[in-house]
């Protein structure tokens, strides 16, 4: 399993890091990102005290931990300014927090995280296929997620990604310990967002990709 969009107690998760990645390592991880929600408050309190964290945990266990952010509830004219801000401060994967329907999320926030090139917009929503084909052409990765309510536009994703080539990552977008899943377990949420064997192991296949590229820029 390759989990690129979790919480700890930097934001709204109830773990430290260590114990969400050790808890990870449990599951059967090979990759999990830390991506607490952040804004111009917090992002440069956030993301070098996880960083440090996850260089320590990688070195000593067997698994990747990726130091990353969710951009939550921003202004949508501020993704450009923070993404670039969050990656200057470390953080190897940038999330933003999509127009789910099941909070306010401000119209104009999937359009403007692609647009400022984040690696993956999570839980967007009734995501436009205009939003979905710039998602492809910007190498934007597009989230089916396990969480409960984000969860509700998984199908409408799915069909959208496959009609426009926009590539698809699973995330867990785990708040507590009880929020990892296994492989077989994303597997079957693929399958409940209607995805076939082929388009179930892209998805995988697209979470390693991400993974690999995002670790490769931590070493530089
Ligand atoms: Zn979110
Ligand atoms: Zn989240």
């Amino acid at each position: 399993m390759i989990d690129l969009h979790t919480h700890s107690l930097f934001s709204d998760g109830v773990l430290v890091p260590s114990e969400l990645v050790r808890r990870a390592v449990m599951k059967g991880y090979s990759v999990i990102a830390i991506t607490d929600h952040a804004d111009a408050s917090n992002l440069d309190f956030t993301i070098p005290r996880v960083a440090a964290a996850c260089r320590e945990l990688s070195r000593r266990w067997k698994i990747t931990a990726l130091p990353g952010i969710e951009l939550t509830h921003i202004p949508p004219e501020t993704f450009g300014e923070l993404t670039a801000q969050a990656r200057a401060l470390g953080a190897a994967i940038v999330v933003a927090h999509g127009e789910t329907l099941v909070e306010p999320v401000h119209p104009g926030t999937n359009r403007a995280a692609i647009e400022a090139r984040v690696d993956i917009l999570a839980h967007p929503g009734m995501l436009t296929r205009e939003e979905a084909v710039l998602a492809a052409k910007n190498g934007v990765y597009l989230e089916i997620t396990s969480r409960k309510g984000h969860s509700l536009s998984n199908g409408h994703v799915a069909r959208i990604a496959g009609e426009t080539g926009a590539k698809l990552v699973i995330d867990t977008d785990t708040h507590e310990p009880g929020d990892l899943i296994s492989d077989e377990f994303a597997r079957s949420v693929l399958l409940g967002a209607g995805l076939g064997g082929d388009r179930i192991d892209a998805v995988f296949k697209n979470s390693a990709e991400l993974a690999t590229k995002a670790a490769a820029g931590l070493k530089q």
